[in-house]
C-alpha cells in the first residue's frame, strides 16, 4: 500500500507561519520542494528531498515524477487554516490518555463533537478523570491537529521518515518544534 501520507506539523496546534508564502519559500530554499504543479500549493519533490526524508524497507521503488499516470510522491502545503483541524485516516489508532494511558474507545464520536464545537473544550478521561486537549492524547503517530501542515503523498506508511535536519530547519526558522504522523 503506497497511498499513505506523511504529515509534518508544528507542536503548537494553533501556530501558523507569518504569511502564506513563507513555508513555500523556506522549503524551496532547502530544496525539499521543487516545481509547483496543478496549483493548490502542490509541489514536486526538490533536489534534496531524499536527503531530508529517509526511506526504509521496500520504499526504494518510490516515484518522484509524474509518469504513466502512476501514483507518485509529491508535497502539498497547507500554510494556515481558519481554526485547528483534526487530520486522521481510516486507520487512526484509538488515542491514549496522557495521564493513565487508557485508550479512548469512542474517540470518533468525541472527535465529531469536538469538530462541531470548535471552542476546544478539553477531554476528560473516563478512567482517571484527567482533563487534556485532544492533541495532548497519544495518537501514536496516526493523526494530528493543527492549522499548518506539510503533506507528502503516496508513500508507504511508516517507511518514510523525516530526517532530523528537516525538523531542525523548520524549528530554527520558525522557533517552534515540529512532529510528524501518518494518514492512511
Ligand atoms: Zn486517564
Amino acid at each position: 500500500m503506497k497511498n499513505a501520507r506523511l504529515v509534518l506539523c508544528p507542536d503548537q496546534p494553533d501556530w501558523t507561519p507569518p504569511d502564506d508564502e513563507s513555508l513555500e519559500q523556506l522549503l524551496q530554499s532547502i530544496q525539499f520542494i521543487g516545481e509547483p504543479f496543478n496549483g493548490d500549493m502542490q509541489f514536486l519533490a526538490g533536489e534534496r528531498f531524499l536527503d531530508l526524508i529517509a526511506l526504509m524497507g521496500c520504499s526504494p521503488g518510490i516515484r518522484l515524477e509524474p509518469e504513466d499516470d502512476q501514483a507518485f510522491c509529491y508535497i502539498r502545503l497547507i500554510p494556515g487554516t481558519e481554526s485547528i483541524e483534526f487530520h486522521g485516516g481510516d486507520r487512526t489508532h484509538a488515542p491514549r490518555c496522557p495521564q493513565c494511558r487508557s485508550a479512548v474507545a469512542d474517540w470518533e464520536s468525541k472527535i465529531s463533537c469536538w469538530q462541531e464545537n470548535s471552542a476546544g473544550t478539553p477531554w476528560s478521561c473516563e478512567t482517571c478523570g484527567h482533563e487534556a486537549a485532544p492533541w495532548d492524547y497519544n495518537w501514536r503517530k496516526s493523526a494530528g491537529f493543527g492549522r499548518c501542515f506539510i503533506k507528502i503523498s503516496n508513500i508507504f506508511p511508516k517507511e518514510a521518515i523525516p530526517q532530523q535536519q528537516l525538523l531542525d530547519a523548520l524549528h530554527s526558522h520558525y522557533g517552534v518544534s515540529w512532529h510528524y504522523f501518518y494518514q492512511y
